[in-house]
Parts: C-alpha cells; structure tokens; sequence
C-alpha cells in the first residue's frame, strides 16, 4: 500500500510525503525538498512513468518537484508528471515552477487531475488548511492495487473524507500531537478514529510530528502509525519484480483473510479462487485454474478457473490427467504438438493456448488429490519453465491442505452408510440455507417431516445386522430420489430420516410424506439376500418462527410419536 518517506511535521523537514506502486507507475503523493534523495536510491527499473500527486503548494514541495525532475531529466529519463488538484493549484505550480531556475518547461508535464485517467486515481477531495490556502488544499481518494485508500494530506476537518470510508477502506489521516488551526489534533479525533475502525477501516497515521505522543494520544483507537519506507536505510534491496510480488501476494491474503473474517457465509472456493489468482499472479500468466480429482468418479473438474466456466473431463483426458497420473510437473510449451493436450475447451471457445504449466497436489499422506494449472505464460516467448514451478510451490501446498480439509469437511457431514448428509450436514445447512426462513421478515414458508423405519429392530433381529444396513441404504435411496431442488433428506439418527423443504407449506409437506409412505410400502426392500416389506411413520411440521431449530423438530417429533402410538405407516401433522 501506501509508504512513507519519513516521519516529522512539515516544519522539521522529514521526508513528510508518501509514494505508492501500480503496475509500472510510480506515484509520490507531494514531493517535498527531501524526497528526491530517497527516490533516487530507489530501484525504478520496470518504472515507466512517475507521478506526482500534489496536495498543495507550500514552497518545499514546489522545491521538491523541481529537484525530481531535474534528476530524473538528468539521469532517469523516466518521465515526470504533476498532478493538481484544482486549476487554482495548478495555476500556482505553473507559475513557481517556470519561474524557478533549473527547471525547464519541457522535463516535466503539468496537468490536473481532470486528465488523470488512472486505475489508482478516484478523486481529489477539497479540504481546509490555513486561510492562505483557501481553496488550494486537498486529499485523495485513491484505489491503490485495488484497495480502496483515502490519503487526507494537510487538513483540520475530517468531513470531506467521510463519504470515501466505505468498509475496507485504508485511511491515511494526518495527525498532530499539538492544537492548532491547520492540522488534526489528535485528542480531537480519538472518537473519529474509533468510529471509523468500528466500521471496518484501516487508519494508519501520519504527519506525525511527535511520535511517542501521538501513539500515546491515540492509543486504543486501533489505529497504527503508517508504515515507513526501509527499503534504502539498509534494509534489503529487491528489485521492483519481486517487491510487486510481494505487493501482490500482501493484497490477496489480505483479501482472503476479510471474507474469512466477514460475515458471509464462506466455503473453500473461496480460498481455491484467492489461491488461483495468487498462482496466476506470482508466476505470471493469463489463465490459471485448479482442478480436483475425484478418484470416485474418475473425473477432473475445476473449483476455480479463471476466465472460464466450472468443467468436468473424465481424469484420463488432457495435461491435467496425465500429470496427476503421474504424479510429476508437466510443462508444454508446444501444446498444439503434444499428443496429450487436449484443444477441445479452445475448440469451444476460441482461445489460444501457448503454452501448459501443470503441477500435481498431494494431501499429507502424499496422495495426489488435485493440480494447480497456467496457461499462456505472460511475455514473449510465452514460455514456462522450472522456475515457474517453484514459485508455485506455495500456492500449491497450500491448496492441497485446503482440498483435504475441503474433504474432510464434506466427509464429516455426510453418513458413510445412507450417503445422506448427518446432523452435523442438518446443522451447516440450517446455518446457511434455512435459518432465513426464520427471520421476522420472511414470508416464505420452510416444512419438514421427520420419519423412522417401523419396528426396525425386528429386521436385525430376524436377518442380522448387515440386512439392517442394506435396509437403511435402501430406504435412504428411496428418500433422496423422492427430493426435489426444494427439498434436502438427512439422517437424523438410527432409523430416522429428516426431510425439509423449502417454500414449501405444511398441507404440500403432508403430500409428499404421504406419496413417500406409499413408495415404501409398496418397495422391496433387498436385505442382505433376502427381499423384505417396510413402512415408516412420519411427524409432518411447517417452521413456526417464534420457535428455535431444536423445539420445531420437537414438535415433529411429537407427531411422529402420535403415528406410532396410532398403528405406524402413517403421517401426523
Ligand atoms: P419403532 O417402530 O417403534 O420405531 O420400532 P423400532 O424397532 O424401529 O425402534 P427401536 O428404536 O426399538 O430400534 C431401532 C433399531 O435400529 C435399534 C438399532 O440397533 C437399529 N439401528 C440403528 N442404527 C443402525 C444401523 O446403522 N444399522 C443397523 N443394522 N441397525 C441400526
Ligand atoms: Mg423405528
Ligand atoms: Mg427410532
């Protein structure tokens, strides 16, 4: 995100702005006497243009600007930028600016911000500073690598930003540790810091002129001093690749770690897809997709595959296939050549491939569950090669554990003998599926019954119990064809089935309870060799809102009990 050259009020002449990357853009937001010192050391190889974003025009950042641009028309040649906020500030830049010495009109461009067409650009936001700079003092609204930042620049107001602090939003607030009429005091806007992190926004401070004071003044807000710029004080120096790697890599466990946290109901697709973009991202290419194996079915199909839609190929088709068979890397830079591409999603869908990278999953015991996939390495030649493997190597492990705990998941809500989903399935499922049908404002009516195989006992007793588990699987069978897309069975225990149904109202619930009695009545039922009669009773109930999960499947319990009391083979309701 946003670093800062340094730390210090404007008058102890700290590097007191901040810069941030996009793609091959670097962008200073101010430039101040000082920041050229640190741009200089910087490592700009793969920067094809720099930006200033100016917030206003107090002498050192005119001075500022003139001696960037100075340098880099002398050595860097990378071509410099300035943004104004307003005409006003533009007017101002134009006029210091031609009219200090050594800094000719054609090293640099001056625009304002109604040309700036950038990604990271959202808004110049108008603030307050001194009476001097009335109508020449603004902060930013940025979307930094996607991430929603408001930088506030010089201010003594906080109202112009409140309409960018949408949830997520990184807000660098200008501080000060002591009153006055041109900066934020930092007593003055606890309860803004506070209500702001409440609301889910990042605060980072800085402006800071007393460090030690403003983390003490603000101390138990939740806000954080902005990070500061390390990178030339002899910290290690990495080339620009690797640090937007790193920024990449930052953004998307970012992101990921929000929605885990959030609210919203979540499941591993989720994470397949953050990890998919991650693989796609570190190594560079166009499309990535991960697929899961399921040794079951004989069938490969994707969980996350970006640019494309969820496909299912039987696991002895394509590259994918043949490399979890194998269980080693492929890599084909000629797929149109290779015998074991397979072109018929291209055929489909008109796209090229290039060139196939495919890595093979494996869960912990080293069972190979899944395959991460790239295709059409970025740049040309579009070529992967070995080294490609190991930066995926992360993304990759990690997937594998999420696919096995994605399993196990699935396995501990589901009943190895019926396949039904169990309790634990009846419970998820309430949580994410139902539970809405219970909030005051739904209209929609949510029903179930609840059914137990009659005298169930006797047919373990009479035939063992293996007759019994075949009487179960059966019955389940019997349940699960009778659902429709509405309606979902589980297991609820021994002998007893649960179904519900979603708008759906008791007398339709009823109905389907009776067709299903009948379906079992008349059924022969295969127990172990041998063919037996059964029937079920059922306790038949519609939701009732003022009731939690536990006392409505009570109250079909209830009616099943009557069923049974009353002869069996029957519903009540
Ligand atoms: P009722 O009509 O009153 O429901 O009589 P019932 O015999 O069906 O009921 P009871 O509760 O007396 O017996 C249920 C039996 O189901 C007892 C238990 O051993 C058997 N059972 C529960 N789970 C399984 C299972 O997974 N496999 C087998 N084979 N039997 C099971
Ligand atoms: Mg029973
Ligand atoms: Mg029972």
């Amino acid at each position: 995100m946003l670093q800062f050259l340094g730390r210090g009020a404007a008058f102890n002449d700290s590097f007191n702005s901040a810069f941030f990357r996009d793609g091959n853009d670097l962008i200073l937001i101010d430039c101040n006497a000082t920041t050229f010192h640190i741009v200089k050391k910087m490592d700009l190889a793969g920067v094809d243009n720099i930006y200033i974003l100016v917030t206003h025009t107090h002498s050192d950042h005119i001075g500022g600007i003139a001696l960037l641009v100075d340098y880099e028309y002398f050595i860097g040649n990378i071509p410099v930028t300035v943004f104004a906020p307003n005409d006003a500030v533009y007017e101002d830049l134009r006029y210091y600016l031609k009219n200090l010495d050594g800094c000719e009109d054609n090293w640099y461009t001056l625009r304002t911000v109604a040309d700036l067409d950038k990604s990271w650009f959202t808004a110049a936001i108008p603030t307050e500073h001194t009476p001097a700079l009335k109508g020449k003092c603004f902060g930013y609204a940025l979307t930094v690598n996607g991430t929603p930042v408001v930088y506030t620049g010089d201010t003594r107001i906080t109202d112009p930003y409140v309409p960018y602090l949408t949830p997520g939003t990184k807000l660098y607030m200008e501080i000060s540790s002591h009153r006055s009429d041109v900066h934020l005091y930092a007593p003055d806007v606890r309860g803004f810091i506070e209500n702001a992190v409440a609301k889910g926004i990042e605060v980072y401070l800085m402006h800071l002129d007393n460090e030690d004071k403003i983390t003490e003044l603000t101390a138990g807000t939740g806000a954080e001093l902005a990070p500061l710029y390390r990178e030339c004080s002899g910290g290690t120096t990495m080339n620009k690749n690797d640090s937007a790697i790193l920024d990449e890599i930052y953004n998307i466990s970012d992101k990921l770690y929000r929605s885990m946290c959030s609210n919203q109901e979540n499941d591993h697709a989720t994470l397949f897809n953050y990890l998919t973009e991650l693989g796609k991202t570190i190594v560079g290419a166009d499309r990535a997709s991960f697929w899961k194996w399921d040794t079951r079915r004989n069938e490969l199909w994707t969980t996350s595959a970006t640019g494309v839609d969820r496909i299912v190929i039987p696991d002895t088709t394509g590259l994918v296939g043949k490399s979890l068979h194998s269980g080693q890397v492929v890599i084909t830079n000629d797929p149109y050549n290779d015998p074991d591409f397979n072109s018929a999603v291209d055929k489909k869908t008109g796209y090229v491939t290039k060139s196939v990278l495919v890595l093979p999953v494996a869960d912990i015991n080293g069972k190979f569950i899944g395959a991460f996939q790239l295709i059409n390495k970025l740049g040309e030649p579009s070529a992967f090669e070995e080294q490609d493997v190991r930066k995926l190597s992360l993304a990759a492990l990690i997937c594998g554990i999420a696919l096995e705990s994605e399993t196990f998941l699935e396995d501990s809500h589901h009943d190895k003998l019926t396949k039904l989903k169990n309790r634990m399935g009846f419970y998820n499922d309430f949580s994410r599926r139902y539970n809405k049908y219970l909030q005051p404002e739904s209209d929609r009516p949510l029903s179930m019954f609840i059914c137990d195989i009659d005298k169930f006992k006797r047919v373990n007793d009479t035939y063992g119990h293996n007759a019994g588990d075949d009487v179960l699987a059966f019955c389940a069978s019997l349940i699960m064809k009778a659902c429709t897309d509405k309606d979902s069975a589980y297991r609820w225990g021994g002998e007893e089935f649960i179904m519900i149904m979603q708008d759906t109202t008791l007398e339709e619930a009823v109905q389907k309870a009776e067709d299903l009695r009948k379906i079992v009545e008349a059924a022969d039922f295969p127990a172990d060799g041998n063919t037996i009669h059964c029937t079920l009773s059922f306790g038949c109930t519609t939701f009732a809102k003022d009731k939690t999960i536990e006392e409505n499947i009570s109250v079909a319990d209830g009616h099943l009990y009557t069923a049974k009391e009353t002869g069996r083979n029957r519903v009540v309701f």
